[in-house]
């Protein structure tokens, strides 16, 4: 079915972000729900978050009171300096392992354990089946990490239940903070299986090349119903704390955290601090683009607007400069991994590319058909 495409008239965000709804007024709902943080009682939430912490505060014993899920990143950061810091929680951090670090991401995660005194629990995922389960996500859904992503998501869920944990907390509602189908604000995180990043999948098609059920138990989800019965409360701290990626940032320098632009300056985004721990896992990002004509300028310049520290005019060029850019380094670190040269990954790409939104000429180059107005 052909849409009409349109552009949020505030930010730069296409109506082809999966889930998204703009207003009568052209408007996307990641810039109306910014809007409403500054009506929001964060004084009245931050005392919820101290009594939720209060409940939690030695169920375990002298064990873990509860567990955050991070990465390297600057959210990590400031996710366990909340809880750690300012709630006096003593908590497990709980990390997906990714196939390769950038030496910025390996430095991060190593400071966030030392800056605030935690353990870290990482989950390293079985090589042999990721890189057979990385280029099925990229063949089969146009999800190139989707086996990752899963594992993010699901396995500190698992961990928990299995560790007893009752508390665990990611960072931000990703749908509600930045538009797709999970429209409701909510502190529970119980429903994370439904946002848009893991897609459900047919397991029985996936089933095959060696690979059993039993390799992939770490990646299913558990029900909401399960996660009763293990008393587990996943929560995002979004809801408890207005969540601003650049001042989490600010937060994050101050305990440690480095940025990367001396280490890689990356062709296709606008900022040296965000999703810089793996290069290879950025191939996920900017797979959105041949699918849905946006990737991680369109992404961050529209965090900018929000936040009044860019302007329209100022985001649509670089959109038009840096968008559509596959990062090299990006791209040879995910075909390594996998096991395919850069010619077999275009072909594989050429597949996804929305043809309401691109044209292929006879040389094999796409340009872009609609441009932002
Ligand atoms: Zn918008």
């Amino acid at each position: 079915m052909k849409t009409k495409i349109k552009f949020c008239k505030k930010c730069v965000m296409p109506n082809t972000r999966p889930g998204i709804l703009f207003d009568e007024n052209g408007v996307c709902e990641a810039c109306n729900n910014y809007e409403k943080k500054e009506h929001t009682d964060w004084e009245r939430r931050y005392k919820e978050l101290e009594e939720l912490c209060d409940k939690y505060r030695g169920c375990n014993g002298e064990g873990y009171d509860c567990a955050i899920a991070v990465s390297g990143g600057k959210d990590s950061t400031f996710q366990v300096y909340v809880m750690k810091e300012l709630m006096g929680m003593n908590p497990l951090l709980i990390s997906v392992d990714n196939w390769s670090w950038t030496e910025t991401g390996k430095a991060n995660k190593a400071n966030i354990s030392e800056a605030f005194g935690c353990d870290i629990l990482t989950f390293s995922l079985n090589k042999k089946i990721g890189k057979k389960m990385l280029l099925k996500g990229l063949e089969k859904i146009g999800s190139p990490t989707w086996y990752v992503d899963a594992a993010i998501y699901a396995a500190p869920v698992n961990l928990c239940m299995k560790m007893g944990i009752e508390l665990l907390v990611y960072g931000e509602n990703v749908n509600y903070e930045y538009g797709g189908s999970q429209k409701e604000e909510t502190y529970s995180a119980k429903g994370i299986f439904g946002n848009d990043v893991v897609k459900p999948i047919d397991w029985n098609e996936w089933l095959e090349d060696g690979i059993t059920m039993k390799d992939l138990h770490s990646i299913k989800q558990p029900s909401i119903d399960e996660m009763s019965k293990a008393k587990l409360e996943p929560i995002y701290l979004s809801y408890f704390i207005k969540w601003d990626s650049h001042h989490n940032y600010e937060v994050a320098k101050r305990h440690g955290f480095r940025h990367m632009e001396h280490e890689w300056v990356r062709e296709n985004t606008i900022e040296n601090y965000n999703q810089i721990d793996s290069p290879g896992y950025l191939t996920n990002q900017w797979f959105k683009y041949p699918k849905f004509g946006h990737s991680s300028t369109t992404e961050m310049t529209s965090r900018y607007i929000r936040a009044g520290k860019m302007t329209r005019e100022e985001a649509i060029k670089l959109v038009n400069e840096r968008d559509h850019i596959l990062d090299q380094r990006v791209l040879d670190d995910y075909c390594n991994f996998v096991g395919i040269t850069v010619k077999e990954f275009w072909e594989i790409a050429d597949k996804w590319y929305n043809k309401d939104l691109f044209e292929q000429d006879k040389f094999g180059v796409w340009t872009k058909k609609i441009n932002i107005e």
